[in-house]
């Protein structure tokens, strides 16, 4: 299609804006006053691009033009207009930004609807869903947009939203800006009443730094609440201003208001949320901060001023110090912005300190919730030492699976002569619990953390240590290295073995060995297990089970670690076992239990590749056992 100047052109939508126009009409309709919102925001966006380019002092059309939003009805049309003197738009910008998805989160949003049948409701807040809102009230908008490059051609848009728009340069002289016109559906006619209108945009808007004029009259009269002093601002105020800074439709957790003087000087207003948004994943990219140079907004969601593992963080940092003019590219290479990050990064760290050693319930809560993006900070050495304080874990000395220990509490609880810190790592506390290593450390009472979380032992490992003390896995220890920590229960079972039934048993050890051949590293006599026959231990410092099963998922390549059998000689099962050997040494029930222990030890440490020989195994042992049964229940 060849298009003059002023020729109309008719454009149809994308099929994902056609879908989320579908939706907003139709499922939205409670909080369809949002629309005022996503164009208020939008006009204030457009404002602060200008400003950013006056900064830079470049040539701009209408110069002197004061920015500002003006909003205008008439009720006899039923019209409302939202008119911005911001940075406008040309012909090709409107096409881009207002016909095709700008926002790549935009599809993801509609796979999230669908997917998860998530009423629209509830995640319309912490997604903006922009310009697009317009249709839930209006049965036709046109915007009208002069960009503020001096050559820029006026240009108009037009839609009823339904499927199509029409676009076309004119050649009428309007303001540097953009106005959008809106002709209301019949059902939306609330929106041409002042106070409506004056409702929601204090509802929603107050806190926009451009003065909005409702019929020439401004109604927004909050300031950069940021570089207020603390003791001014009621925490209403806080809560206010985070929710319309962040979308969330709940309070803070944390709010932490900072204003320093020396070295640099500027203010912070930083925001904790109650709730993690990492479900919402395609949000992540979504993280920063706000950065202000004296009130004048230079960037939108910086993402250096903190480190990625406090993405969580939402908020506002002004400084004074700061160029205007400075461009986002050299900001990173700027001291004062590294001075400005360090400080704030420190900021957050012991805000977080304080509040664990205030408000234990209040640090929990913070660890639950965002305590999977925090641990990440494994890696910032600087912080190395805050970090080490930060991080919690579950540990066998918590009663329950929510409550959580620090390393400084772990350690405060070590038994004298303890030099490391134990964990182990299971998909669950119920799963850790049964797992045949622990029975040594239950048995001496020495305290386990426990990690549900891949991730952890990576964190724990490049740690290496906490204070003098280094992390040790369970399944690494030798049982001798234990041997200084009293037992809590000699509960004897049987007596000790002795004289010949010792060799019989080293060499049923033997002969397990040759039944498993290369499967396994070698099998022993265990001094480890108090209450199961058998379990598999790696020898000396090879890798723990989950973490040999995050390297077998990231490197097929990887070669299974063999392992050595232990075998509990004071064990019920290894008794008659033992006895069984002494009468028959080949006789085909040992192979069968070798095989079963050595394979129920893989499936418990989650590396049994194929359970079908397992399970055919166990059920024909289960049918003999059931005939053995019958007999005895037969003659009682
Ligand atoms: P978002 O604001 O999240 O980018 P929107 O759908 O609200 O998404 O807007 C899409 C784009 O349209 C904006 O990014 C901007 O480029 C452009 N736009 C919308 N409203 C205006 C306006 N009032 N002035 C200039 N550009 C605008
Ligand atoms: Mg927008």
């Amino acid at each position: 299609m060849n298009e003059t100047s002023t020729a109309t052109g008719r454009f149809e939508f994308k099929a994902e804006i056609k879908q989320l126009l579908d939706i907003l009409v139709h499922s939205l309709y409670t909080s369809r006053e949002i629309f005022l919102r996503e164009l208020i925001s939008n006009a204030s966006d457009a404002l602060d691009k200008l400003r950013f380019q006056l900064n830079k002092g470049g040539d701009i059309y209408e110069k002197e033009l004061p920015l500002e939003i003006h909003i205008d009805f008439d009720k006899n049309r039923k019209t409302l207009t939202i008119k911005d003197t911001g940075i406008g738009m040309t012909k090709d910008e409107v096409i881009s930004n207002i016909g095709t998805i700008a926002k790549s989160g935009t599809s993801e949003f509609l796979k999230l609807l669908k997917e998860n049948n998530t009423s629209a409701n509830n995640i319309i807040g912490k997604f903006g869903v922009g310009f697009y809102s317009v249709f839930m009230v209006a049965k036709e908008a046109i915007i009208k947009s002069r960009s503020y490059l001096p050559e820029a051609k006026a240009v108009e848009w037009k839609s009823d939203g339904l499927g199509e728009y029409e676009i076309k340069e004119i050649d009428e002289k309007i303001p540097r800006g953009t106005a959008i016109e809106i002709f209301l559906k019949d059902d939306a006619a609330e929106f041409c009443e002042r106070y409506k209108l004056e409702q929601t945009i204090k509802k929603h808007s107050s806190f926009i730094s451009f003065p909005i004029y409702l019929e020439k009259e401004k109604i927004n009269t909050i300031s950069a609440i940021w570089r207020e002093p603390k003791s001014s601002i009621t925490k209403e105020q806080y809560n206010e201003f985070y929710k319309f800074l962040s979308y969330d439709n709940e309070d803070p957790l944390f709010v932490i208001h900072k204003s320093v003087d020396a070295p640099i000087q500027f203010n912070s207003l930083l925001f904790i949320p109650k709730k993690s948004s990492e479900f919402f994943w395609f949000d992540r990219e979504n993280y920063g901060l706000d950065l202000y140079v004296r009130r004048v907004l230079i960037q939108h969601k910086n993402k250096d001023l903190l480190p990625e593992y406090m993405s969580f963080v939402k908020g506002v940092v002004d400084s004074e110090d700061l160029p205007l003019n400075i461009s986002r590219e050299t900001l990173q290479e700027n001291v004062i912005f590294t001075k400005i990050s360090q400080n704030i990064t420190s900021q957050v760290l012991n805000f977080l300190q304080e509040t664990a050693k205030s408000s234990l319930t209040d640090y929990t809560n913070f660890w639950n919730e965002h305590g999977r993006i925090f641990k990440l900070g494994y890696t910032d050495f600087t912080n190395n030492e805050k970090y080490l304080e930060l991080i919690r874990f579950n540990s066998s000395f918590n009663s329950n699976k929510e409550d959580v220990t620090s390393l400084a509490e772990y350690v405060s609880r070590m038994k004298t002569g303890q030099k490391e810190i134990y964990y182990l790592t299971g998909s669950s506390r119920e799963g850790i619990e049964l797992d045949p290593h622990l029975e040594l450390f239950k048995d001496k009472e020495l305290e386990v953390l426990y990690l549900y979380d891949p991730i952890d032992e990576i964190i724990l490992s490049s740690l290496r240590k906490y204070k003098e003390y280094e992390f040790k896995s369970v399944e690494s220890i030798q049982p001798s290295t234990l041997e200084k920590f009293e037992s809590r229960t000699d509960k004897a079972e049987f007596e000790k073995l002795t004289g010949d039934d010792k060799k019989h048993f080293s060499s049923l050890l033997t002969k397990m060995k040759k039944i498993l051949g290369d499967k396994v590293e070698d099998v022993k006599e265990s001094q480890r297990l108090k209450s199961s026959a058998s379990c598999l231990v790696s020898k000396d410092e090879g890798f723990s089970s989950a973490m040999s099963k995050i390297l077998k998922m990231t490197n097929k390549q990887v070669e299974p670690q063999k392992k050595i059998l232990e075998i509990n000689p004071d064990h019920k099962l290894i008794r008659n076992l033992l006895q069984l050997f002494k009468t028959n040494s080949n006789d085909e029930f040992i192979v069968n239990v070798t095989e079963q222990l050595f394979e129920s030890a893989l499936l418990l440490e989650g590396s049994l590749d194929d359970p079908h020989t397992l399970v055919n195994r166990l059920n024909k042992m289960l049918e003999q056992s059931s005939d053995w049964y019958l007999q005895v229940k037969g003659k009682d």
